[in-house]
């Protein structure tokens, strides 16, 4: 009988990228489960362990986890923290449990000491404390580390992890506040190309990452899985002279959009974080000397244009919102809401139109990501329907 591999974050950018592999491979000789946050609150133990009974699976891929670029982590410091230390406390207690012969998480090269030698390596994860833009996150994402190694003395359980450096690739989280550079930069190429306006930078565009592509992670995960025998994390980047800066991608991708030079400009108001986390991916040419990672323009290139084409389905452009009441929440500054009035429609509740202070701004709180999709790239009909809202309500506009 095949063997079950369950994947969780199965619906994200890397479990996206796995599915992707598998399907064009046609790798039939496991039972995949992607699983996404509509099976199972993973940060939920008893309806999780309903998902393990169903599946009884024999490797887990664990993906799940609460993830942004800077500028999410630097605003949801808590959610960072608490969503992914319950998410993983959760999945591998279960994998104790269930006799997983196999499980691998994810880490990420912010998780790495803010002052530290380059290039890093697998070594160097709990030598110093992170940089503070995203520390909450670093930190939930080391104890993944400790867990690994105390389950596997304790029990002598299999766990091990890897470590990607940025990922880009299409199902990214495109979301402009939100996303991580490369998805949020497409995202605002896209908008200056169909409007004509400027391709705003965040930062100076100085600071340097690697890029790995999301397919590139999808065969890499099966390797490792079918490959890597420690408990020991491997950092998964493409080559040290494969970095580059901000910069360099801003113009890959204006071209990518045939933007004009002149039209990009950096907003050094905005926060550069890290400057750079080089890291060395020895251990992975060691076991994968002759590897051939996607080069980083054609990867770019296959993302702008699968954003292009998917453009009014992309159906993630608004999420990985912070949650409220059980309602999705179109980020502005949460702190600054006074009240929220719920909106109604044939009974149904549709959204709350929330307002600042001030109440020149309104934002709608939504029940869906189909009613925060149809209207989130659009602030006009944000502005719309939160004043018509506003004003039935009796509040002053
Ligand atoms: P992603 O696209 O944001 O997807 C996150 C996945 O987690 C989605 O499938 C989501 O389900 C699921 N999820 C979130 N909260 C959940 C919950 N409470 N219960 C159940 N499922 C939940 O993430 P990704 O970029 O593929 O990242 C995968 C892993 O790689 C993460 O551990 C991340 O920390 C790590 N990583 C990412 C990057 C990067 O650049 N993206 C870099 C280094 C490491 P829905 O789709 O239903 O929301
Ligand atoms: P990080 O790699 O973990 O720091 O996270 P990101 O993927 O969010 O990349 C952050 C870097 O990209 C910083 O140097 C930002 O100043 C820069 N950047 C430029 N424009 C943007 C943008 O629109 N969104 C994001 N998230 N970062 C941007």
């Amino acid at each position: 009988m095949n063997k079950t591999i369950l994947v969780t974050g199965g619906s994200g950018l890397i479990g996206n990228g796995i599915q992707s592999f598998v399907n064009k491979n046609n790798i039939n000789k496991y039972n995949f489960i992607f699983l996404s946050s509509k099976d199972c609150d993973l940060r939920n133990q008893n309806d999780t362990r309903k998902i393990f009974l169903k599946h009884k699976p024999d490797y887990v891929i664990h993906l799940a986890a609460k993830v942004g670029g800077l500028f999410a982590n630097m605003n949801y410091p808590v959610e960072f923290y608490r969503d992914n230390v319950l998410m993983n406390d959760v999945v591998m207690e279960l994998c104790h449990e269930f006799k997983v012969e196999k499980l691998i998480s994810c880490l990420s090269t912010c998780v790495f000491p803010d002052k530290i030698s380059y290039p890093i390596d697998e070594t160097m994860i709990h030598i110093g404390p992170p940089h503070s833009s995203n520390a909450a996150y670093s930190y939930a994402k080391r104890m993944i580390d400790i867990m690994n190694q105390s389950y596997n003395k304790e029990y002598g359980c299999n766990f091990t992890s890897v470590i990607p450096t940025n990922i880009y690739g299409p199902n990214d989280n495109f979301n402009l506040e939100n996303g991580h550079v490369l998805p949020a930069l497409i995202h605002k190429a896209y908008i200056s190309k169909r409007d004509n306006t400027d391709f705003i930078i965040f930062g100076s565009g100085k600071p340097l990452r690697q890029f790995i592509f999301n397919k590139d992670l999808g065969e890499l995960f099966l390797y490792v899985l079918e490959n890597y025998d420690s408990i020991e994390p491997i950092i998964l980047s493409v080559d040290e002279e494969d970095e580059v800066s901000i910069e360099d991608i801003a113009y890959l991708i204006a071209e990518a959009f045939d933007i004009d030079k002149s039209k990009i400009k950096f907003d050094k108001s905005k926060s550069d974080g890290q400057f750079k986390k080089t890291a060395s991916n020895k251990k992975l040419r060691t076991l994968l000397p002759e590897y051939k990672f996607t080069k980083l323009k054609d990867g770019i290139f296959e993302t702008c244009n699968w954003f292009k084409n998917n453009y009014e389905n992309v159906k993630k452009i608004a999420k990985k919102l912070y949650v409220e009441n059980g309602q999705y929440v179109v980020p502005r500054s949460k702190d600054e809401w006074v009240y929220d009035v719920l909106v109604k429609d044939n009974g149904t509740n549709i959204c709350t139109v929330g307002f600042t202070k001030t109440q020149t701004e309104g934002a709608l709180f939504f029940n869906n990501f189909e009613d925060i999709n149809k209207y989130y790239d659009d602030q006009d009909s944000i502005k719309r329907i939160a004043k018509e809202y506003a004003l039935s309500h009796g509040v002053p506009w």
